[in-house]
């Protein structure tokens, strides 16, 4: 089996490395592929703390403690790499973030990367870039997509959440694949570009790389957006409506399947805070462990109420319904009582990890608090969806 040699910018806590590792397994697995795996030559991140779990978790990789405009051309041309996995920051192309692109100092680093591309010899083979929705109309795009015409490569967009891999959680995220035309390289030719697809497939397990254009705001889209928007409403028909259709899908698992123990002693430190419950009941997204759902896990889960990832119903008695209803005629001792009555949680690090297709094997040092844990997994990114599109870049193609 060939073995790439990949250099993994803005490396986190090793998101893309896990779907390098199991992409290689894949394929090994499926006799019919290429049979290419990949070793990460170089992981480079400049968040301390990301630092720690990644070298707690891949203690042989060479991890540079190191900002990534900061390393020369030739340092980068030493390492001999073949493929460029990476995540720039998503910051300035969130919606609410003020989407200055470009003119962002944070897309410094990723400027100074995209104009080394041009001058690596030989050019790396392949590109994996994740991205925020919001990054294909950004101009860092459109540079992106110039740069990458120009020096030959072949690329493929798509946006994938993970519900259409079967896994209970939203998390639309825009993908680019690129591989190197092996025809000419020095070829400038349109022709290069394949589909340039914004593929949302929600209702597909497979994610389908080739899947024609759907329309520009899908439901699930409209939930993507809720995702860092602060809901001060209650649900309408419409969300409620929603909820249920993919509480139906049978293509997507049961959130039941990424939880821990439910005896374990510590969960209680996990309990939603009787000033969150009184507060903020009627905003947060409730779901109970035989849902086919969740909304986005983001950074500021555990520390933010709106918006910032799913509650779980513990006790299963109770109808939430019935407590909701009548809320507003308890007083609020009484109405603490009831909410408290449906055992409301957050996901523990640990479950949040599982949905995100990290692998057991995966952990954090024991330092790493908790609100930290949180952090470092709302930035990363889902590895089976990164698992497929690596696994289709290596093999398909
Ligand atoms: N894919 C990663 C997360 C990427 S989030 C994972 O699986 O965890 C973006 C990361 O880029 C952050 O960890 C941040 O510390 C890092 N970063 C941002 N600007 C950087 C720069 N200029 N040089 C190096 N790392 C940078």
């Amino acid at each position: 089996m060939e073995t790439l040699r990949v250099l993994e910018l803005y490396s986190g806590i090793g998101g893309m490395h896990y779907a390098l590792k199991h992409s290689s397994k894949a394929s090994a697995k499926s006799h019919s592929e290429s049979g290419i795996s990949g070793q990460v030559v170089a992981a480079i991140d400049i968040n301390t703390t990301a630092n720690q779990v990644y070298r707690h978790n891949f203690p042989g990789t060479p991890l540079w403690n190191r900002t990534i405009e900061g390393i020369s051309l030739d340092e980068f041309q030493n390492l001999q790499f073949d493929m460029i996995l990476m995540s720039p920051p998503c910051q300035p192309f969130t919606r609410l973030g003020r989407q200055r692109g470009i003119a962002d100092p944070r897309t410094k680093s990723f400027l100074y990367i995209l104009n080394l591309l041009p001058r690596l010899s030989p050019l790396p083979r392949f590109i994996l870039l994740e991205n925020v929705k919001g990054f294909e109309s950004s101009s860092v795009r459109q540079y992106f997509v110039q740069i990458l015409m120009e020096c030959g490569y072949i690329f493929q967009e798509v946006m994938v959440s993970p519900t259409s891999v079967g896994i209970p959680n939203s998390r639309l995220r825009y993908f680019l694949m690129a591989k190197i035309s092996t025809e000419s390289i020095c070829s400038k030719s349109k022709d290069l570009q394949m589909s340039l697809l914004p593929a949302e497939t929600e209702s597909s397990v497979e994610p389908s790389l080739s899947s024609p254009q759907k329309p520009v705001t899908s439901s699930l889209e409209k939930e993507e957006e809720m995702e860092d928007r602060v809901l001060y409403k209650l649900e309408t028909t419409n969300d409620a409506q929603r909820k249920l259709n993919q509480n139906r899908n049978l293509s997507i698992r049961q959130i039941q399947d990424f939880l821990e123990p439910q005896e374990n002693d510590d969960m209680d430190q996990y309990l939603v805070p009787s000033y969150v419950l009184l507060r903020y009941a009627l905003i947060l997204d409730i779901v109970k462990p035989i849902c086919r759902r969740s909304i986005c896990f983001t950074k500021g889960y555990g520390r933010y109420v709106e918006g910032t990832g799913s509650i779980l119903q513990c006790d299963l008695e109770t109808e939430i319904e019935s407590v909701f209803k009548n809320l507003d005629q308890f007083s609020e001792e009484e109405k603490l009582q009831q909410l408290q009555g449906l055992k409301l949680r957050y996901f523990t690090p640990r479950e949040v990890a599982n949905i995100m297709g990290f692998p057991k094997s995966f952990s954090f040092p024991d330092q790493i608090p908790t609100r930290q844990r949180y952090k470092l997994l709302g930035n990363s990114l889902n590895v089976v969806v990164v698992t497929r599109l690596l696994h289709q870049l290596l093999s398909k193609w």
